[in-house]
């Protein structure tokens, strides 16, 4: 409380009123467990809406954090420093890919990538897809399906085509002489959770590149372990040309690459930049959360795990409340037979804490460091929260 205002009111009064917020604050978190002001704990499947793979207060992450701060937070990349160094040293080794450029979120990768494709291809056509996300920046937005976060802000950047996710014969259909790239997500994330059929981006790799096309994937829900393998496209047999990452990469500090591909060189001095880019503190924690995901068991895990869950949903949702359970590793989408708004409202009183991913579909993106006793606490609640909700 301040002056008889509560913490909540005063948020609403002066934050910008995007947001929807949920009436509850969360102040403190460990692993995948979250608390409010009143003490309340909440199994965490929002994993911060990806960006918290490695939970909360993990304890490499933080030391890693304290460390860097101490020694040094700001230099911008005008200058060379051994951390930064490093981690792309680190990143391009882990992503099979040979520079990077750093940035600070995910539309900021979409938006690198977008730039780099019309440099290298002197095109600029852009095939994205329907269900696609890529970002809020006006970029990235273009690439964006959604047509409530288009609209209003129209004319985007021109020359994006829209084509069906899975569909190759559409893909053959929409390139062109003029197409510079091609965006793809490997589970397309905030569209619903539909995961690439197999086989799919292997083809669209070789559709690209006949057409003199770059492929870029946008993994930055998908990458740092999310789907049971470092970076989801490593289980497609497929290498991009250009690969986005952010969200998890700097272990909940706020960071984004584009990778590119040793086939593309580098790109010119001044042609792209950022203040914030390559920073010694999100270069330090991005070399933790390597550091975790590739020299713990967590990845096999997640896989594992990922297949026991969704097979357990499978089995147990009745077909009243569930039409499909898709996913792969810890990103779960059940897609419901009715709204899913309430059913979030009626799991935060049950103490579990979810994601929509658009009006239908609950999305689950636990930190994959969560319990298996939690973690199952949190499906069996699911599970009795659904199939008990009148649709
Ligand atoms: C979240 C997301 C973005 C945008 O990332 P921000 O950091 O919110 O800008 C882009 N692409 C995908 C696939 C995402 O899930």
């Amino acid at each position: 409380m301040l002056n008889n205002i509560s913490w909540n009111e005063l948020e609403d009064l002066h934050s910008s009123g995007t947001y929807l917020k949920r009436d509850i604050q969360i102040i403190r978190g460990e692993g995948a467990l979250l608390w409010d002001d009143n003490g309340r704990r909440y199994i965490d499947c929002v994993g911060g809406q990806g960006s918290a793979n490695l939970g909360h207060g993990h304890p490499t992450i933080l030391a890693a954090i304290q460390k860097q701060a101490a020694d040094l937070i700001t230099c911008p990349e005008l200058f060379h420093n051994p951390v930064r160094a490093r981690y792309q040293a680190e990143l391009c080794k882990a992503a099979g890919m040979n520079r990077v450029f750093l940035c600070n979120s995910g539309t900021e990768a979409n938006e690198g990538a977008l730039k780099i494709a019309r440099l290298k291809t002197e095109r600029t056509g852009i095939i994205a897809t329907m269900r696609g996300f890529h970002g809020r920046t006006m970029g990235a937005l273009s690439t964006t399906w959604e047509k409530t976060y288009r609209e209003p802000f129209l004319p985007l950047i021109p020359e994006v085509t829209h084509i069906p996710y899975n569909n190759l014969d559409k893909l053959r259909d929409a390139l062109n002489p003029n197409t510079a790239a091609v965006l793809l997500e490997v589970v397309q994330g905030e569209g619903g959770i539909h995961p690439a059929q197999a086989g799919y981006l292997h083809a669209a790799a070789e559709l690209c590149h006949q057409n003199g096309s770059l492929l870029i994937i946008d993994e930055v829900q998908t990458g740092f372990g999310r789907t049971g393998t470092l970076f989801a496209h490593q289980q497609d047999d497929v290498t991009p040309d250009i690969l986005c990452v952010a969200k998890s990469m700097g272990g909940g500090i706020p960071m984004g690459a584009v990778l590119l591909h040793e086939r593309l060189g580098d790109i010119a001095p001044g042609s792209h930049g950022s203040t914030f880019g390559g920073n010694p503190l999100a270069c330090a924690t991005g070399l933790a959360v390597l550091d975790v995901l590739q020299n713990t068991d967590i990845l096999q895990r997640t896989l594992k795990r990922g297949t026991d869950v969704r097979e357990y949903l499978k089995a147990h949702l009745n077909e009243q409340s569930t039409r499909e359970v898709r996913g792969r590793g810890l990103m779960i989408g059940i897609e419901l037979r009715g709204k899913v708004a309430p059913v979030l409202k009626t799991l935060q009183s049950h103490g579990v804490l979810a994601l929509p991913a658009g009006p239908s579909v609950l999305r689950l993106l636990p930190p994959l460091v969560i319990t298996d006793e939690d973690l199952w606490q949190a499906i069996h609640i699911i599970v009795e929260v659904l199939n008990t909700h009148a649709f």
